[in-house]
This record gives C-alpha cells, sequence and structure tokens, in this order.
C-alpha cells in the first residue's frame, strides 16, 4: 500500500460511501424535499467508473465501501455492481443501506453477489406514522424486506431509525421490540440538519433520551465490550440476552475527530464530510481516462483538506445546499 489517507487531524480514512443514484421511491420529510427534479441517467458514474475509481482509492487504504443513495435498489442491476467491488483487491466489506421497498426481491441475488452488511432505514411500525415521514406507503413491504434479508443470510441486519422528538419517539420503543423478535439490530440516529425540512435543535430525540426510554420500557443495556471507536454507533446490548443496540449520536456526541469517511456523490463528486460544502468533480477524470496517480492525487487532497467537523452544535453551521438524498447517506 502507498501512503494511507490521512488528513491535518491524522484521521486514517478506509471507509467510502458511494450513492449510486438520487433517486428515490419514498419522499422522506427529513431527507428531501416533497418536489425534486433528478438527475438525468447520463450523468450518473456508470459501474465501470464507480469500480475504477474504488480501484484506485483500496491502495490508498479504502477497504470498506458502503452504497447508498437515493434509493440504491431503484439502480438497475445493483448485484452487479456489488460483484465488480468485491472482485476489487483490498476491498474486504461491501455494505447498502437501503429503505428496504424493494428489498424482498432482491435480499438473495445480492446476498448471492457478495454483499453481507445490510442496513434498513425503517422509523416507524405505525402504518399512519410510515406515511406521514415518508409520503408515501410502503411499511408491509419494508417489513417483508427485512424478513427476506434475514432469511437471505444477512447477519446481522440493522435497522435504522431517525429519532425525531414528537415524531417518532412513541415508535422507539415499538422498534426495539420488533428487533428483538426478529433478531435484528436496531439503530437510532440523531436527526441531522441535512434535509430539506426545517431543522430545529429542539426536535432532535437526543441519544441519552433513547437509552433511558429503552432502558425504562424495554430492558437494561451495557456497553457492548468488543466496541470500535472508530464506528459511529455506540453500542450497547441488552443484558437478558435480546441483542444488541447502536445509537448513532451525530448532534449531541459527535464522532467528527474518529471520522474514517468520504463520499462519492452518484454523479462523482467527492466529498470530505456529509456537511461539506465543497466537492471535487472526479467524474471527468474517471469518463476522460485519467492516469491512476491523478486520480489518487486528487482524492488525497480532498482528504487533506476536510475539516475538524461539521459544527453542528455551533453559530458556525451552515447547511450544505444539497440535501441528504442527494449526497448519499
Ligand atoms: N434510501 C436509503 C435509506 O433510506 O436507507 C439510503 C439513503 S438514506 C439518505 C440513508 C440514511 O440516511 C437513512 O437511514 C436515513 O434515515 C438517513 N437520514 C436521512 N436524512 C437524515 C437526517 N436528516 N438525519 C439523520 N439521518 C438521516
Ligand atoms: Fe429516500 Fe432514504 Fe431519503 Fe427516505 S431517507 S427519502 S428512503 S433516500
Amino acid at each position: 500500500m502507498t501512503e494511507p489517507l490521512i488528513d491535518t487531524f491524522g484521521r486514517v480514512h478506509n471507509n467510502l460511501r458511494i450513492s449510486v443514484t438520487d433517486r428515490c421511491n419514498l419522499r422522506c420529510t427529513y431527507c428531501m424535499p416533497e418536489e425534486v427534479v433528478f438527475l438525468d441517467r447520463s450523468q450518473l458514474l456508470t459501474f465501470e467508473e464507480i469500480a475504477r475509481f474504488v480501484a484506485v482509492a483500496a491502495p490508498l487504504g479504502i477497504d470498506k465501501v458502503r452504497l447508498t443513495g437515493g434509493e440504491p435498489l431503484l439502480r438497475r442491476d445493483l448485484p452487479r455492481l456489488v460483484r465488480m467491488l468485491c472482485a476489487i483487491p483490498g476491498i474486504r466489506d461491501v455494505g447498502l443501506t437501503t429503505n428496504g421497498i424493494l428489498l424482498a426481491d432482491q435480499a438473495a441475488t445480492l446476498h448471492d453477489a457478495g454483499l453481507r452488511r445490510l442496513n434498513v432505514s425503517l422509523d416507524a411500525l405505525d402504518p399512519q406514522r410510515f406515511r406521514q415521514l415518508t409520503r408515501r406507503d410502503g411499511l408491509e413491504r419494508v417489513v417483508a424486506g427485512i424478513l427476506a434479508a434475514k432469511r437471505a443470510g444477512f447477519e446481522p441486519v440493522k435497522v435504522n431509525a431517525v429519532s425525531i422528538r414528537g415524531v417518532t419517539e412513541h415508535e422507539v420503543v415499538p422498534l426495539a421490540l420488533f428487533a428483538r423478535q426478529h433478531g435484528l439490530e436496531m439503530r437510532f440516529i440523531e436527526y441531522m440538519p441535512i434535509g430539506a425540512d426545517q431543522w430545529e435543535r429542539d426536535k432532535v430525540f437526543l441519544a441519552h433520551a433513547i437509552l433511558e426510554m429503552l432502558e425504562r420500557e424495554v430492558a437494561p443495556l451495557v456497553p457492548v465490550d468488543n466496541y470500535d471507536p472508530r464506528a459511529p454507533a455506540m453500542e450497547f446490548r441488552y443484558t437478558d440476552g435480546g441483542g444488541k443496540v447502536g445509537i448513532i449520536a451525530s448532534v449531541s456526541r459527535p464522532f467528527c475527530l474518529r471520522c474514517n469517511r468520504v463520499r462519492l456523490t452518484a454523479e462523482g463528486k467527492l466529498r470530505n464530510c456529509l456537511f461539506a460544502l465543497d466537492e471535487v468533480d472526479v467524474k471527468p477524470l474517471l469518463r476522460g481516462g485519467a492516469a491512476t496517480e491523478e486520480i489518487a492525487a486528487v482524492i488525497r487532497k480532498n482528504v487533506m483538506a476536510k475539516w475538524e467537523g461539521h459544527e453542528i452544535n455551533t453559530a458556525r453551521f451552515i447547511k450544505p445546499l444539497r440535501t441528504m438524498h442527494a449526497i448519499g447517506g
């Protein structure tokens, strides 16, 4: 391996999140506006361009890749991309984050293609609440997708829920019980200012309140022993053997100083932070047949330019122009 991707704060970057489309079959209020103009398909990176990028990044230390979007399962023939990425030397882990709507049909094929890490987003088990949040129907399809993923052999299946005070607060316990019943790992994510809606700090249902609620109404929790300090989720396990829970305290306990991620948007923009205000267009390099060293130098420079952290908790915070669906969550 050549020099690893280290930034000016000493953070080593090994994790790449790739958005494969900005399109989505849901319209979650906290993620995107109701009316959206999506990218033209010709603007998206092809699978070959994505794989080239990953092949350049892998020798720089990128060994973990996660496919996201928009809704990644809307991208036709996604298992082919999974196979291409799994075959790249140095890539030891390919994951996917999906809303689960199309998962029941695709879970087994994705597993066969080599995908092992799977996160399904589900914020509410109450159908009306699901519709309110996603502006669409589909709760049953998501649940069917999660159960199909278990049957296909994904282990663990992680379920991500955004925690919004007064909106999804009452879903925390039902979701935790659902996860325990089906052997899933529930992960609650603090609501972040990255959607089209009006974010306010008071709307964040904070990590400590989630934990208190789970301990009070579900079962006692203790931190897991083999906790990975670089992972964004604080991990806990139920002392009664009921499985694990993750809490992603992006607002109340930012993990920026341990961040190991870079992101590639669906149309080939490299971002060194979810909240980055600048991005670098690598599509012309990939499409124009640039040399490996040239692309590697651009990745390295982007990582070096990474700031200390997102500053959500300060008056200096500036919300990026793109909303979450267009960045890749
Ligand atoms: N469509 C897929 C899905 O929903 O899983 C993948 C893309 S989505 C942008 C990735 C993750 O970002 C989801 O788990 C979603 O809940 C999360 N997300 C979106 N907007 C968010 C926000 N404002 N705060 C916290 N998490 C958010
Ligand atoms: Fe779509 Fe995922 Fe955003 Fe919901 S969170 S609108 S499912 S991209």
